[in-house]
């Protein structure tokens, strides 16, 4: 017996010192990815700590009766065939769907955390009902709850991204949704509290808090998802760190509450780049906005001109700095290599060219940078959106590749806009703006760009990609 203490001490003390290096890599990674130079390396580091704090666990951890885990089979089955499906889905991930693909991953989070309460719940119920601890239920019945809601509210958020899911306006959803939050919290009281504590009042939770998760995503415009996202990764979070507290796994604990917080920051810093609160988000339309709604784009708003392929590369050839401005239309058109290929010719033309990165260009936090990255863009040509502004007026050149809202000038001069506030690259200080798009038609707040009629704008029309590798040529021959 003493044999087995000292061997159990043995392994609690390696079990505890495995999840002291999981956090410690947790908080480390997390630091290296506010940096593109690093983001890799971090992503790596926090991996390796989550695989020591699983392999700890397996292998280490002993239940109340000091047996290890045992059910290898299952457990490494269930680790392989995640495994695969994460990796595949991973590989195959086009950059655009990125956020489609963060919103169905943090839904298994979320289920995670509600079938840990439910095993949990049950587990009480079948052994020792009698026993029961208010504090353990209400941890129970809180990660269950905030778990739910992200599992459901993700896979809505997926599906709308996924073009699945249509945005739908539910009459009285405000009330409903009200007086499923009172039904959630009345009954989880009574079960807590011990006036109600049966598996039913239990799976009634469940049920009403996965209602409650549909119709509070449903609603909110399909464009607006990265920022519901954020928020329910933040949940996710929260519901993973109850898990921690219910098995006493420091780990487990340190990355739900890291998760948590990171999400909840990137929630009030994406509100805030696009100068909206996240009651507006969660309430309002912008993102949903259709032509014809107020501040809507409108027809033959002005008149505008457009550039030969030819002037372009003459106007960028003899300029000494051009600024490239991208946006979502990059990602689309995929042409972030070609992006880049521009750049190095023109520089060996002997002009100085950087990127103007607005913080919400694209569709997901460091959209833009991601890409960029991904084409062997030097770091240090990126400038943040303040330096961009700063450099504008000494600027011959602004090419804006698939970039719509974060350029337009109603953001800065129209107050009845939907997006007035939000900071802008201010494009218009730069001697000549060249605006690449297919056509006429908005970006995502549905809004016409004033910029586009404006003297110094010209338009150089067609899918981003062709019309980057026609400019290259056309410079190459120059
Ligand atoms: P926008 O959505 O405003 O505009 C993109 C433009 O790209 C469109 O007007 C479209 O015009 C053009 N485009 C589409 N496909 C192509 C193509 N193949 N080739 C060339 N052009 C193309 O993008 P921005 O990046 O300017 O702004 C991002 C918007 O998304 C902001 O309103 C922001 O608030 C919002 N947002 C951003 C989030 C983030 O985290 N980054 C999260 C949530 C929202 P056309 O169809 O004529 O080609």
């Amino acid at each position: 017996m003493n044999e087995l203490f000292q061997k159990v001490l043995a392994e609690n003390s390696i079990l505890l010192f495995c999840y002291l290096i999981g956090s410690i890599t947790f908080i480390l990674g997390l630091k290296m990815l506010s940096h593109p130079a690093s983001a890799r390396k971090g992503n790596l580091v926090a991996a390796a700590g989550m695989l020591i704090a699983i392999l700890a666990t397996i292998f280490l951890y002993r239940t109340e009766n000091m047996s290890h885990l045992g059910n290898y089979a299952w457990i490494f089955g269930g680790l392989l065939v995640g495994g695969v499906i994460g990796t595949l889905a991973a590989k195959k991930v086009q950059m655009t769907a990125m956020p489609e693909m963060v919103s169905l991953f943090n839904g298994t989070g979320g289920a995670c955390a509600m079938l840990i309460s439910m095993v949990e719940f049950n587990k009480i119920m079948e052994h020792h009902p009698e026993e029961m601890h208010r504090g353990h239920l209400l941890i129970i019945v809180l990660g269950a709850v905030i778990g739910t809601v992200s599992f459901a509210g993700s896979m809505i958020a997926w599906g709308k991204l996924a073009g699945k899911i249509k945005d739908k306006t539910i009459p009285g959803a405000q009330i409903i949704n009200f007086l499923l939050f009172a039904g959630i919290i009345g009954l989880s009281i009574a079960l807590v509290a011990g006036f109600a504590t049966t598996l039913p009042v239990f799976y009634a939770i469940l049920t009403l808090a996965a209602i409650y998760g549909i119709l509070f995503v449903m609603p909110i415009g399909g464009a607006d998802m990265p920022v519901v996202i954020s928020l329910l990764n933040s949940f996710t979070g929260v519901a993973a760190a109850f898990g921690g507290f219910l098995y006493d796994n420091p780990v487990m604990l340190t990355g739900g509450i890291l998760v948590g917080s990171a999400g909840t920051i990137l929630t009030i810093l994406m509100c805030n780049a696009m100068n909206r609160s996240l009651k507006n988000v969660l309430l309002g339309s912008f993102g949903g906005a259709k032509p014809g709604a107020a501040g809507a784009a409108k027809e033959g708003g002005g008149t505008y001109k457009e550039i030969s392929m030819n002037d372009t590369a003459t106007l960028m050839a003899y300029a000494s700095k051009v600024l490239i401005i991208p946006g979502y239309g990059l990602a689309v058109a995929q042409a972030q290599h070609t992006c880049h290929e521009l750049e190095k010719v023109l520089e060996e033309k002997g002009v100085e060219v950087a990127y103007g990165i607005h913080p919400v260009a694209g569709r997901m936090p460091g959209h833009m940078n991601v890409l960029l990255a991904e084409a062997d863009v030097l770091y240090e040509k990126l400038l943040e959106m303040e330096d961009a502004n700063d450099q504008m007026s000494s600027t011959n050149v602004v090419l804006i590749l698939g970039a719509n809202d974060v350029v337009n000038p109603a953001a800065k001069d129209d107050p009845s806009s939907p997006i007035y506030g939000m900071p802008i690259l201010e494009v218009e200080k730069a001697e000549h703006v060249i605006v690449n798009k297919r056509s006429m038609k908005p970006g995502y707040a549905g809004i016409e760009n004033e910029l586009f009629f404006r003297p110094k704008t010209s338009m150089l029309f067609g899918d981003a990609k062709k019309v980057l590798q026609e400019l290259v040529t056309e410079l190459k021959q120059m």
